[in-house]
């Protein structure tokens, strides 16, 4: 009953103050003063951040249909330490930053034009989108069959768990990209290096394992090199044939050019394209969609039953309102480089609020790419019972979309 009182009270300041603004005489009393809210309650005269609370204005005054304590979903990159190499920087959001996320972690990294991500592996699956420039990426699968692939912007790539692979800017200016993990709690400041086991292997131990003399091994590095600058690599064939030898390539690749594929779902709203193991078929263990919602176009009201949802926003501005049942629902903004998560099977939309194209990603700890669409369920429902539930009349039921649009208007 408290919510319901907030609404009907800012409703009625909201509308008493343009009521007045109309009349004229108020109107002038005001331009006088620094910028004063229609609505008293909104104002803030204590301490603020002023770049921080304009970038989130719906976290100080909610919508009216926000209610309950949900905890936040938003983290950002821009918060998260960078680890800064000569040759490029990275920067992750793992649970240990933002709890929620307990099913996949995410890493930002730049790489200089030939500054390389060294050599390594890890335990969780790794998925990337590159956001910017062009990298050579590397990889050999358990049965020494190789990988070498150049990237750009809008290709994919995914290396299964514990395959070892390296990432390397190329000319002019290196590469922007995108790392998910299908673990929240993985950290990329915690991976097995290659320079790193060398130098902690006893050096007897390499030379009998390599059949070399011990000191050959002298120039090894004593740590790890994690990222660092090297000249720029040869040409893609003459890297590919010279890794292949006798045991061939990766028979399904590990990248997937996913901007040159045709969205799956197109209105005057927006555009989605999908990855999953159906159309990137090494991409076994992370779907991924990447939507481009038109200003005044939202992503509609929908959920996913097969896993929770990890965001990254890449141009634009949102707000997104998850709805987690028992009246409780929490609407927040984001702004580019900013993560979203929200818990499987919770209800959600996603609404562009800026003047310019939104375009963010979604990625799901799954195989496949699912969700379920309000509108979609409304129009598959006998009608009569719709009716009475939510007491809309015929022609409000019949003009819903029956078929899923994923970014309206259709
Ligand atoms: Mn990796
Ligand atoms: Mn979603």
């Amino acid at each position: 009953m408290a919510e319901q009182h907030d609404v009907t009270r800012r409703n009625v300041l909201k509308s008493g103050m343009a009521a007045l603004a109309t009349a004229g005489t108020f109107t002038t009393v005001f331009a006088q003063q620094a910028a004063p809210p229609a609505d008293r309650s909104a104002s803030n005269p204590g301490p603020g951040n002023p770049s921080l609370a304009q970038q989130n204005q719906d976290s100080f005054m909610p919508p009216p249909t926000d209610h309950g304590d949900e905890p936040a979903f938003k983290y950002s990159f821009s918060l998260s330490h960078n680890r800064t190499y000569k040759g490029g920087w990275a920067r992750q959001v793992t649970v240990r930053d933002f709890p929620i996320s307990r099913d996949l972690a995410g890493v930002n990294m730049r790489l200089t034009s030939g500054g390389i991500r060294e050599l390594h592996w890890h335990v969780p699956a790794e998925w990337a989108y590159m956001i910017y420039g062009k990298a050579r990426i590397t990889a050999v699968d358990s049965q020494g069959r190789s990988f070498v692939q150049d990237v750009g912007p809008g290709d994919l790539w995914y290396f299964p768990s514990g395959i070892p692979h390296s990432i390397q800017g190329l000319a002019p200016d290196g590469c922007e990209f995108l790392l998910v993990f299908d673990d929240g709690g993985f950290s990329e400041f915690d991976t097995f290096q290659i320079s790193d086991w060398m130098a902690h292997t006893p050096r007897e131990v390499l030379a009998k394992n390599f059949g070399v003399p011990a000191a050959a091994l002298d120039p090894i590095p004593e740590r790890e090199l994690y990222i660092f600058e090297a000249p720029l690599p040869g040409e893609l064939t003459s890297d590919q044939k010279t890794s292949s030898g006798s045991q061939g390539s990766i028979p399904t690749p590990y990248f997937y050019r996913l901007g040159a594929q045709e969205p799956a779902k197109h209105t005057r709203g927006g555009e989605v394209r999908i990855a999953d193991s159906k159309s990137f078929n090494a991409s076994a263990t992370i779907a991924a969609a990447v939507v481009t919602v038109r200003p005044g176009g939202l992503r509609e009201l929908h959920w996913h039953p097969n896993a929770d949802e990890w965001q990254y926003y890449i141009g634009g501005k949102a707000r997104m309102t998850v709805f987690a049942a028992s009246g409780r629902a929490r609407t927040m903004d984001f702004a580019p480089g900013d993560v979203g998560y929200v818990l499987r099977s919770t209800g959600h939309y996603i609404e562009n609020t800026g003047d310019t194209d939104l375009v963010f990603i979604e990625t799901f700890k799954s195989s496949y790419y699912q969700d379920i669409s309000l509108s979609q369920w409304i129009t598959h429902t006998p009608p009569q019972l719709i009716a009475e539930h939510l007491h809309i009349d015929k022609a409000t039921l019949a003009a819903i979309p029956r078929e899923k649009a994923v970014v309206v208007p259709l």
